[in-house]
């Protein structure tokens, strides 16, 4: 005989719960519309969703109620998990908002970097020194990178460097020699930008406003480059999380440009082989929940050229639209990251393995 057979009103007591369930369902549903319905009462009035005082009292009024057999600390916990999960739904219709979501806009949007297209399918590179140095050092690159096809030049010139003893850049003298080497050769140009107040000024030489990776969250300079014409490139924070990076883009767009480029530079770890971790399934994740082209920093990321090329291919393989680099014509005397910079025939080397493997065609690049 089975269990089951021995208490013949096991099956019915089931079904009690069975229907209690499907109220209990009802219920929750019906608890669900009316919170979304009073979310939306308190942002047309600009009122925190979050409210609490009313948790509190309601909280309150179910303890009193309660008829047992729960008791009081269980109630509040079940709904305290209740008043969570009305708050979370609200929370998500917002994330769904975010004009950086897929959810917004499902087709991918296409950067122009002037009459350059980024993020149509074909893999961009965006090369150059880490820090603009000379006329001449500039424009070595700048013949390098038009001779493989590429047509992205970055360069700094504001420096933000972890000590104040250290090289700081040349500021707008760099600027303008970045402007000078494009020009000559026919390249775009990104340079990063630190201060706000150099936003209008800087849009006159570059083509690019990159924003670093220390100013991820500088919220007043995403708003410039938000208020900027051209085009923003957004290094992820070293500590920050997908999600804190999509909201910095958010800024930037939410401000009307919506020409944003995104790039996964690495976040630190304990593991001290690599300079930074490269978080490989960001650039999937990033994809696939925004419609903007997705850089990898193949340098700054690693810090050792000896893993460029396997970083490179996985990076595009991960879905990367492009990849950024640091070239320098005399890596050992460079005035930031010596060690990390690939000299031009180290490049030259690097462009041809990328197009062997097929990630990058001469007129693509
Ligand atoms: C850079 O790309 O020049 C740079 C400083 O990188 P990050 O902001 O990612 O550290
Ligand atoms: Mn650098």
């Amino acid at each position: 005989m089975s269990q089951e057979q021995k208490h013949p009103d096991l099956e019915q007591l089931r079904n009690q719960i069975d229907d209690i369930n499907q109220q209990l369902l009802q219920l929750l549903s019906q608890r669900a519309e009316l919170a979304r319905a009073i979310g939306e009462v308190k942002k047309a009035q600009g009122i925190n969703r979050f409210d609490p005082v009313r948790e509190r009292d309601m909280l309150d009024r179910l303890v009193q109620d309660n008829p047992g057999p729960f008791d009081d600390g269980t109630i509040r916990h079940l709904f305290k998990q209740i008043f969570k999960a009305s708050l979370d739904l609200q929370q998500k219709n917002h994330k769904k908002a975010l004009l950086v979501s897929r959810k917004r806009r499902p087709e991918d949007t296409v950067v122009h970097v002037g009459e350059i297209p980024v993020g149509n399918g074909a893999k961009s590179i965006v090369a150059g020194p880490c820090s603009v140095e000379s006329e001449e050092q500039v424009r070595q690159v700048a013949q390098a990178l038009k001779e493989q096809g590429v047509s992205l030049l970055r360069g700094g010139a504001f420096k933000p460097r972890t000590s104040p003893y250290d090289f700081q850049g040349l500021g707008i003298e760099g600027l303008r020699i970045l402007r000078k080497a494009g020009d000559e050769f026919g390249l775009k140009v990104v340079s990063e930008i630190v201060n706000p107040a150099d936003i209008e000024l800087a849009e006159q030489y570059v083509d690019v406003i990159q924003i670093g990776a220390r100013n991820m969250q500088n919220f007043e300079l995403l708003k410039a480059a938000g208020a900027a014409s051209k085009p923003v490139f957004l290094k992820r924070g070293m500590s920050a999380t997908v999600e804190e990076f999509l909201f910095a883009a958010e800024y930037i767009v939410s401000r009307g440009n919506s020409q944003v480029m995104l790039c996964e530079r690495g976040i630190r770890t304990y593991e001290k082989w690599t300079r930074n971790t490269l978080d490989i399934s960001a650039v999937p994740i990033l994809k696939q929940e925004s419609h903007l082209p997705v850089f990898v920093d193949i340098t700054h990321s690693t810090g050792r050229r000896d893993i460029q090329l396997p970083v490179a291919r996985a990076a595009l393989a991960a879905g990367a639209d492009g990849i950024m680099l640091e070239v320098h014509p005399d890596p050992s005397v460079a005035l930031s990251d010596a060690n990390q910079q690939i000299d031009i025939p180290q490049f030259n080397k690097f462009m041809e393995e990328m197009r062997r493997a097929g990630f990058v065609t001469s007129s693509t690049a």
